[in-house]
């Protein structure tokens, strides 16, 4: 392990060791495939049981987002509560995440690319991997522990796009996972992370109410519904990060890296 992990892995086990718990807040954690497959975003099945096992046994409630949300804007408790999102659709999300899923009873939230429903994609890595069909997204959405939203319908980085563009971009991707599961989806996750003011009034209009970001933090209320954070976990991140990162730790490390 390369010394700056090192040192990380060293703050963060002190941190989640003074900050055990999550307390008032709430932490959504973004996943995007969970395989032996090389991709640096890739969570070994292994490990990601591990992580399951973790949220099960502690006292934390994992909820939908729509469900932490929904809270949220009701001004509800949300202490203890984590959410589990996946964005793109990759295959492997029911072939190893939903087995897993059912088998500790914990649902979850899939941001989907929908253009790559039943396609393959290439990432920035050269890997190629199988997209979710639509037989396998019903199966999921029918099984009631799987939650299907919005991700783009083609992945457009949204900040370099017009209003018109936008609008087909997230309404195309809005429109078609209700063709499929039979349910609107009122949540978006910017593809990449890259959204500007802008791009927040356009999903605001296509009936949007809260969208997810790629930067870390907890969440207690709704007084940014447009930029909520999300922890990100892959292949770099070791079990006493994953522990920080469901705990008031991961605050605590953003305020001394100054973000
Ligand atoms: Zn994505």
């Amino acid at each position: 392990m390369p010394a700056k992990e090192l040192l990380k892995n060293a703050i963060f086990g002190v941190l989640a060791a003074i900050y055990p718990k999550l307390g008032p807040r709430a932490s959504i954690l973004m996943y995007h495939s969970v395989g032996e497959n090389r991709a640096f975003f890739a969570v070994s099945p292994r490990e990601f049981e591990r992580q399951l096992q973790y949220l099960s046994q502690r006292n934390l409630t994992v909820l939908k987002l729509s469900e932490l949300v929904d809270r949220l804007q009701k001004k509800q408790d949300v202490s203890n509560a984590v959410c589990i999102t996946f964005d793109d659709g990759y295959v492997d999300n029911y072939e190893i995440v939903f087995p897993l899923l059912k088998k500790y009873n914990l649902p979850m939230s899939l941001f989907l690319t929908t253009g790559l429903v039943g396609k393959t994609f290439t990432n920035s890595e050269k890997i190629t991997l199988p997209m979710l069909s639509e037989v396998q997204i019903r199966e999921m959405h029918e099984s009631g522990l799987v939650e299907f939203l919005p991700h783009g319908e083609h992945h457009k980085k949204l900040h370099a796009l017009s209003d018109t563009e936008i609008e087909s971009e997230v309404g195309d991707s809005m429109k078609k996972i209700q063709a499929i599961t039979g349910s609107l989806p009122s949540l978006f996750a910017y593809p990449s992370g890259f959204y500007i003011e802008r791009t927040i009034q356009v999903l605001q209009q296509l009936g949007i109410r809260a969208a997810v970001t790629v930067h870390p933090g907890l969440v207690s209320s709704l007084e940014k519904p447009f930029e909520l954070p999300r922890n990100a976990v892959d292949s770099k991140t070791s079990f006493v990060q994953f522990r920080a990162k469901v705990s008031d730790a991961i605050e605590v490390f953003q305020k001394i890296r100054g973000v």
